[in-house]
């Protein structure tokens, strides 16, 4: 595998992936470096794995070449798992980030510290023509505050404190977040396959 691509047009995301493949020599492109203009994939799925593999396939199918997807988002036991795969838009649509945290601090309002526990989960999808689907998940343990606190970060984590910290992720550093997050975490995990599938094929040759 020489060129990966990543389905999104998060610049941010893209960053992150960027030098993580860059240490095994496979170049990077996102949907926006694409000259082709792909229809959205509609993120049908009821789970974080569902859909980063509708968004790894199908694009896969489209450019017959290797596609990676991420899914990702905030499940919060107390409410059952919500918002789960709605994270981006629990609130209503279009995306709102205040909008969905605030939904989610009004329906906790009575909830005791001790019943406040929350995950992020990220999932990685990696599709390559011709082989089987490859699915990476890491997860951010923590639990939600009583009201917003810092301006760091984006989404939930201004309301997500971290286990082991006692500020919430808005709070934290992002050098700090870019360690212990859930998509870090999914990473790590990516590297580690990545590394195997190329000792493999060194054997291979
Ligand atoms: P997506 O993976 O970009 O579709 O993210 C789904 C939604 O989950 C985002 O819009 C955020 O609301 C939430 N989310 C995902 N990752 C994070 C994070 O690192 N911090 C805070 N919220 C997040």
């Amino acid at each position: 595998m020489k060129e990966i691509i990543i389905a999104t047009k998060n610049e941010g995301k893209v960053k992150e992936f960027k030098q993580l493949f860059d240490q095994y020599g496979i170049q990077v492109k996102s949907l926006i470096d694409l000259d082709t203009d792909l229809p959205e994939v509609e993120e049908t799925g009821v789970t974080f794995q569902e859909n980063a593999r509708l968004k790894a396939e199908q694009i896969s199918a489209m450019i017959e070449q290797p596609v990676l997807a991420d899914d990702s988002g905030l499940v919060i036991d107390t409410l059952e798992g919500r918002p789960g795969v709605y994270s981006a838009r629990y609130g209503g649509e279009p995306t709102n980030d205040l909008l969905n945290y605030e939904k989610v601090l009004t329906e906790m309002e009575d909830v005791p510290e001790k019943k406040r526990s929350a995950r992020f989960i990220c999932v990685l999808a990696m599709a390559i023509p011709g082989e089987k689907t490859i699915f990476k998940e890491g997860a951010c343990e923590g639990v939600i505050s009583t009201e917003p606190k810092g301006e760091n970060g984006f989404g939930y984590d201004p309301i997500f404190i971290p286990n082991g910290y006692n500020k919430t992720m808005a709070e934290l550093d992002q050098s700090v977040k870019n360690k212990i997050s859930h998509r870090f975490n999914a990473l790590i995990q990516l590297e580690t396959w990545l590394n195997e599938e190329i000792n493999a094929g060194e054997k291979d040759e």
